[in-house]
């Protein structure tokens, strides 16, 4: 046998060490990064730091020392959060980014063939995180105008281990009531993860049902409304004795000196991250009413930073906005989602160009 088929061999021994589960996926698939007229492809925050705040946190990322480790229990930021929320620090659990927090939750909740609860269409990466854990997906599928399907959900959260949220949910833009989210909570005898990645622009935190519902846990990010994707911070927020649990689990020295740095000044100027959400907010408005105007589309209501809408033949929609340069996101071929395009909310002049191109290809 010559050098290369034995290779050859060894690969393929080697690939089968990894779980059939994991090699049977298709895995998250990412757009390409680079320059183009409007990146509305990706849910993020359109409006950068201001250039002197950047100079500011390069400046103390000098004066502190590279080869040591973070806090391993980064007090100054929690204590910010638990502030910020009016809750206690030991609520809090830190993570690289809230994607990263989803996995700590497959990881530490689920057994191979537990049960867990999605409402399709909502955030594909819940459906991987299941998967990957070798988790028994129950899918109860949303009604058609999006919202829950309530009298299918509340008997089968009974027997569910996890029941995975999201409200505003990725990619309808729909907001589950809390009223429903008790019934959930109330009827389960598993945990409740409760993603509100798009909180800060509509619909209402689930905070002041932590008390009450001790399987509540609450997922959060810096990624949309402060503006933080590239610096990747999560966090959940839930009963102290359910964190400490899952922080035996996390990994250690998740969150970067850099990110901790960045995140605390930001809290500390909250007004900052509060006008630019109130900015977004008044653009979807007018992004939404325009995109009404235009017959050949049909946007749905959202409470996020994005809005999901239809089109006769999304793929053409989609490659003709993108020869021009316009980066928006195809959200599936299932239904319901099989005619549907999902576009960011993003600066003015983004949203103007991301218009100006759709009427004239439609
Ligand atoms: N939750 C939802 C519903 C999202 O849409 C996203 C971003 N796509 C995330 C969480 C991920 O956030 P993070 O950047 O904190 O991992």
């Amino acid at each position: 046998m010559d050098t290369r088929m034995r290779s050859n061999n060894v690969l393929s021994k080697a690939l089968q060490c990894i779980k059939p589960e994991i090699r049977a996926l298709a895995g998250y698939t990412a757009p390409p990064q680079g320059t183009v007229v409007a990146k509305l492809n990706q849910n993020e925050n359109p409006y950068d730091l201001p250039e002197e705040w950047k100079m500011a946190i390069f400046k103390q990322m000098q004066q502190i020392k590279w080869p040591l480790y973070p806090e391993y229990n980064p007090g100054s930021l929690k204590n910010r959060l638990a502030r910020r929320f009016d809750i206690n620090e030991n609520q809090i659990l830190l993570g690289h980014g809230s994607n990263q927090l989803l996995y700590l939750i497959g990881t530490s909740v689920i057994n191979p063939g537990d049960r867990v609860i999605i409402t399709p269409p909502t955030f594909s990466l819940f459906d991987l995180a299941i998967r990957i854990s070798q988790g028994n997906i129950v899918n109860i599928a949303k009604q058609s105008n999006f919202s829950l399907d309530m009298d299918t959900l509340v008997p089968a959260v009974k027997t569910a281990k996890l029941i995975l949220l999201c409200s505003p949910d990725n990619p309808t833009g729909t907001v589950i009531a809390l009223d429903q989210l008790i019934e959930i909570l109330k009827k389960s005898s598993g945990l409740v993860l409760w993603d509100e990645a798009y909180v800060e622009f509509g619909g209402k935190s689930a905070l002041n049902l932590l008390n009450a519902y001790p399987n509540l846990i609450i997922s959060r990010t810096f990624s949309k409304a402060f503006g933080m994707a590239g610096l990747r911070l999560g966090h959940l927020i839930a009963h102290p004795d359910i964190i400490r649990e899952l922080q035996k689990a996390n990994i250690p020295y998740n969150v970067n000196l850099f990110t901790l740095m960045t995140a605390n000044y930001l809290l500390d100027h909250q007004e900052w991250m509060e006008s630019h959400v109130k900015k977004i907010i008044r653009d979807r408005k007018k992004l939404f009413d325009q995109m009404q105007k235009i017959p050949q589309i049909k946007p749905y209501h959202s409470e996020a930073n994005f809005i999901l809408f239809e089109t006769a033949d999304k793929h053409k929609t989609f490659e003709a906005l993108k020869s021009r340069g316009i980066l928006i996101r195809d959200v599936g071929n299932k239904p319901p989602l099989d005619h549907c395009l999902r576009v960011t909310v993003g600066t003015p002049d983004e949203n103007k160009a991301f218009l100006e191109a759709i009427r004239n290809i439609v």
